[in-house]
């Protein structure tokens, strides 16, 4: 979770950046679409500057329009200012900085060719006045020539002749087409006889002179050209502008495409964290196996469920399912089946109990179930029967077909305790006693369980100092020939004396040795006490054919189990074949299933091997056929009722008959009378054990017991 928790920090801490980087980002883009803008202003007024240009130079250029008349000097003078202004403004801006030495050209061209406009100007101006005021000169003068009446006829209409040609030149004919010069020569040739006529003929002549004159500015106003010089700075700035515009629509775009892609990572990574928290949250609340609520998810739906319910208080049931021997199948298959198996029991479970009830899993092989619906005893019992017989179906996972059996334990709210935690302790404590049962069974809480669970607890805190503080001791409890009475051998039976418990049976903590794992030490401290006094009565005389020793398959299950027990043997120096192992019926069949070896080295060297309470468990006679075993024992279970019962009568017999007719020996446990040993003896029953014969008791009893029966 913290290792989550972290990484969901880093994104969160990566999404920061990345939205920083965003806003960077964009801050970036409007700072430079601001600049566009600057742009794209200087542009407009760029061009706004050149068409004043243009204008102003329109305006001057329509000083220069031929029809002679009066001419607006304020205007014209105003006209040409205007234009240095923003020639001015275009010379002192950054312009020249962008476009360089080209456009410096063009606008020292344009200075150059505007001065020599103004220049040219000047001169219109001077010459337009000057013609003007000769032709109202010459009008007035030929009038005046006219009036003295001194003139030929031919002269008079020559006069008119060359006023009308000078009013065709003020009409914009070309004054060589006039041929105004030969009508002058015809006045050059009369002007001695008239003063008045001189005057004419000179003014005409400064005339035409200053015709030829304007004509020539024209000319060279003509050939000027400064509209189209300012229309080549115009390009310039198109040119430039749709270039820089083109590339910033370029920057424009890859500006926002980045933007973009930024926006969707940022999105993406957005809800990748979500998704993420999402699923961490999951974890947290789920099991990732099952995919059922686990214990944190457990707990808080339980006790939002007292938190409703204390105000209704509607009862609700817990079941805390177990899986019997779940460990077993987990070791010895592997994990992967264990897993498959829990998947398919978790579905099984929530079939059962149905979508209303809540199913979570808190360990490797522990349910709780919340049945919310069922109140009485009777119906909670039918439901729990039910989810006992789907865990008891068979399992087809590959190969195998798989059995397991749970042992369930009910507690109820609020008879049973009002907050989670009770409850589940409760739950907990009634599976247990159901598995004290024997496992594949249910039990509810009551206060008198609780006490044994206690007990339990006690056990287990005891247990694992016992080995330390010496509380262990062996007893010993004879075997013997039913026919001759001849004790041939002897089980060795651990004892446990605790200060505050008192006197542990076997029964109650070997359980719970095997459950903490304490059995293993345990076992090869019995196995050694066992192998150390068969060789002390030896030594005293004691000759007994067999030391008989319970192990437990926990034990058995340890990887150098074999090597350990051989050190033992070797260390005590006792043969092995003085030494048989006892069994339970259940460990040898998982030990078909499970390959194991162990029980092949032991016979091999010499040890022989005992079926411990057998007919509690579940193996038929035919599979006994192919065990590696030598003898059989009979479970006290089916003695204890001989003779009276006679299904154990038929069984006991039917165990003895077969296990002979296999070769096996048999003996018989639990004989506590004498009619139950002759029963068995009928039988031929070869062995028997019981407080009919001995007890167990101490190994220095032994000897004397021993001698006792020899002496007989
Ligand atoms: P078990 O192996 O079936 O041992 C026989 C049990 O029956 C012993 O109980 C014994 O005292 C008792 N018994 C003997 N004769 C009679 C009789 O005539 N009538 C009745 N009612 N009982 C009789 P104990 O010693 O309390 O042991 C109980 C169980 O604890 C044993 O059953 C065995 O499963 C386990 N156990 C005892 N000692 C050891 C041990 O050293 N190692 C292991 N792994 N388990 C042990
Ligand atoms: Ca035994
Ligand atoms: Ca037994």
């Amino acid at each position: 979770m913290e290792a989550w928790s972290s990484r969901i920090k880093n994104r969160i801490d990566g999404v920061m950046i990345l939205l920083l980087f965003f806003v960077f980002f964009l801050s970036l883009l409007f700072l430079y679409l601001q600049h566009i803008d600057e742009r794209s202003k200087n542009y407009y007024n760029y061009k706004k500057t050149v068409e004043k240009l243009h204008l102003y130079n329109q305006q001057l250029d329509s000083t220069f329009i031929r029809s002679y008349r009066y001419l607006d000097n304020d205007k014209i003078t105003h006209t040409s200012k205007m234009f240095e202004v923003e020639l001015e403004f275009l010379q002192n801006n950054e312009l020249t900085q962008i476009f360089g030495i080209e456009l410096q050209k063009i606008l020292l061209k344009i200075a150059d060719k505007y001065n020599r406009k103004i220049e040219l100007v000047e001169s219109f101006k001077t010459l337009n006045a000057r013609i003007t005021s000769s032709v109202y000169y010459l009008y007035e003068l030929s009038r005046q020539i006219k009036n003295n009446g001194k003139l030929q006829a031919d002269m008079e209409s020559l006069l008119s002749n060359i006023l009308f040609k000078i009013g065709q030149v003020f009409l914009d004919t070309d004054i060589d087409a006039l041929h105004l010069k030969e009508d002058l020569k015809k006045i050059g040739t009369q002007q001695y006889r008239d003063e008045d006529l001189v005057y004419f003929y000179k003014h005409v002549e400064q005339f035409l002179q200053d015709v030829k004159l304007i004509q020539k500015i024209l000319v060279e106003q003509n050939m000027l050209n400064l509209d189209e010089t300012i229309n080549r700075l115009n390009q310039l700035l198109e040119k430039e502008y749709l270039q820089s515009q083109k590339q910033e629509d370029r920057i424009t775009l890859i500006f926002f495409i980045f933007a973009f892609i930024i926006l969707i990572v940022l999105i993406n990574t957005y809800f990748r964290v979500l998704r993420k928290k999402e699923e961490v949250n999951y974890l947290a609340y789920h099991d990732t196996l099952t995919h059922l609520p686990n214990r944190t998810e457990f707990e808080r739906y339980i006790s939002g469920l007292i938190e409703k319910k204390s105000k209704g208080m509607k009862a609700f049931a817990i079941l805390f399912i177990d899986l019997d021997r779940f460990k077993g199948i987990n070791d010895t298959l592997g994990h992967d089946i264990g897993d498959k198996m829990l998947i398919i029991l978790s579905k099984r479970i929530c079939k059962v109990i149905g979508e209303k009830n809540f199913l979570a899993r808190i360990g490797g092989d522990e349910f709780v179930a919340l049945i919310e619906r069922k109140k009485d005893i009777k119906k909670i019992e039918v439901l729990v029967e039910e989810v006992a017989s789907a865990i008891r179906e068979p399992i087809q996972i590959k190969e195998y077909s798989l059995n397991t059996t749970a042992s369930i334990g009910i507690a109820r709210y609020p008879k049973d305790g009002r907050d989670k935690s009770t409850l589940l302790r409760h739950a907990d404590s009634a599976m247990y006693h159901a598995k004290d049962m024997g496992k594949d069974t249910y039990a509810f809480y009551s206060k008198k369980l609780s006490v044994e669970i206690e007990r339990r607890l006690k056990i287990e805190q005891e247990l694992v100092y016992a080995l330390k503080r010496n509380e262990f001791s062996v007893s010993y409890q004879p075997q013997y020939r039913l026919d001759t009475k001849e004790i041939s051998g002897v089980e060795a039976l651990i004892r446990w004396h605790n200060k505050m418990l008192g006197n542990v049976s076997p029964e109650e903590f070997i359980t719970v040795a095997e459950d903490t794992g304490l059995i293993v030490e345990l076992g090869y401290y019995i196995f050694r006490e066992a192998c150390k006094t068969y060789m002390a009565w030896k030594e005293q005389g004691v000759h007994i054919n067999f030391i008989a020793i319970n192990m437990s398959s926990v034990q058995l299950r340890q990887y150098d189990a074999f090597e350990k027990l051989k050190a033992i043997i070797e260390e005590t120096g006792i043969d092995a074949k003085h030494i048989e192992l006892e069994l339970t019926e259940r460990y040898i069949m998982e030990y078909t299933t499970d390959k194991l070896t162990i029980l092949d080295d032991l016979r091999a060297l010499g040890c022989r091997i005992s079926i411990d309470d057998f007919g509690t468990g579940y193996s038929s006679m035919s599979y006994l056929r192919s065990l590696s075993i030598d003898t059989i024992k009979i479970d006290k279970s089916f003695i204890v009722e001989l003779p009276y019962n006679k299904q154990d009568v038929e069984v006991s017999q039917a165990i003895i008959v077969l296990s002979q007719s296999l070769g096996y020996e048999v003996i018989a446990e639990g004989i506590e009378t004498l009619e139950q040993e002759q029963l068995l003896q009928s039988f031929h029953c070869e062995m028997g054990q019981g407080y009919y014969f001995a007890k167990p008791m101490s190994s220095e009893k032994i000897v004397s017991f021993y001698h006792e029966k020899q002496n007989k």
